[in-house]
């Protein structure tokens, strides 16, 4: 049988986490109940240095219950890395484990669709939101935006998904050989590869507390999203640099044709001229600087170049 793990990022959270508790504890119940998971599956709740009695919560959650946990980190780390402690932490000892966010914006029932994609054979289940009813224009039109920006910018990454996934123990393992500091895990999970599914649900609102995430840290986020899965704006750059000395070249004949023919301020061509090239000269050399700076930050990053997912024929047991 399944023995599942739901981990959970706390920050602060102290106002929503005992109806968070008392929801998943629920529907952990339930599942149990309806022998789709294990009996000893639990609930891990990672405290990512809060400062309000979320640590208190959550130990005495622990307490009172064999199926919940507490991770606590000496520090704030971020989301993303208060994630990554948690998975990382259950990887060995479950065969699937989910992450959802503390404030259960996203629906927590579709997690029976989860297990059951697992079950058929779904290494990576995400969950992605169908509607975003209840999200603000401005917080919906700027994560479109983002979603759209990182398909052009090359990032591999599934529109609408936030970090609410089903990931099995071996895909956790996978992601365990990614070693960076840079963590966007909503990039690095479907480079992982293995058999992928999405299942459908409505965000809610928040049920209480603030979002943790306001524009400024929106932003960072996603030009961290970027540049630490794309060396294409360097690309960009040097394009620039050579289209400014096409451009360049076109307005050298023009120059060249207004001075044979005598119309110009004298001094006109040679400075235009000039500022030109010189331009577009710089432009290029710094977009070639980055391309081997590109180069070294993929190289540093040492991620796996591939991931096994069977073998067979003679001496594959070894
Ligand atoms: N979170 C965290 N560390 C942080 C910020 C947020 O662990 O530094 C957690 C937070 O407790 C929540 C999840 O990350 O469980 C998502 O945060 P939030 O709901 O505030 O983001 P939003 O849904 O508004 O994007
Ligand atoms: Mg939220």
């Amino acid at each position: 049988m399944t023995k599942l793990a739901i981990v959970v990022p706390c920050y602060n959270e102290q106002e929503v986490l005992p109806v968070t508790n008392e929801e998943l504890t629920g529907l952990l119940n339930v599942l149990r109940d309806e022998g789709s998971v294990s009996g000893d599956s639990f609930i891990m709740y990672v405290d990512d240095g809060s400062s309000d009695k979320t640590w208190e919560l959550i130990s005495g959650y622990a307490n009172d219950s064999d199926n919940v946990r507490g991770l606590k980190l000496a520090a704030n780390v971020g989301h993303q890395n208060a994630l990554l402690a948690g998975l990382m932490t259950v990887k060995d000892e479950v065969d699937a484990a989910i992450s959802i966010d503390a404030d259960l914006q996203d629906d927590i029932s579709v997690i029976n669709d989860m297990l059951t994609k697992f079950k058929e054979g779904c290494d990576i289940v995400y969950g992605v939101r169908s509607a975003r009813k209840t999200d603000t224009f401005f917080k919906r039109f700027t994560a479109q935006g983002f979603y759209k920006l990182m398909k052009r910018m090359g990032v591999k990454s599934v529109y609408n998904h936030a970090d609410f996934r089903l990931m099995s123990s071996r895909a956790l393992d996978g992601l365990s050989q990614f070693k960076e500091r840079n963590l966007f895990l909503r990039g690095i999970v479907p480079t992982i590869g293995y058999r992928s599914d999405c299942v459908y649900y409505e965000r809610k609102a928040r049920t209480a507390g603030e979002s943790k995430y306001p524009f400024g840290k929106m932003l960072s986020f996603a030009f961290d999203g970027i540049t630490s899965f794309s060396v294409k704006p360097m690309s960009y750059i040097m394009g620039t640099g050579v289209c400014m000395i096409i451009l360049a070249i076109a307005f050298a004949i023009y120059a060249l044709h207004s001075y044979i023919t005598g119309n110009v301020v004298s001094g006109w061509t040679s400075i235009v001229l000039s500022l030109w090239f010189i331009g577009g000269l710089l432009l290029f050399s710094v977009g070639v600087v980055g391309q081997y700076i590109g180069k070294i930050y993929l190289e540093v990053k040492e991620r796996p170049r591939y991931i096994v997912e069977e073998r067979t024929g003679n001496g594959s047991e070894n």
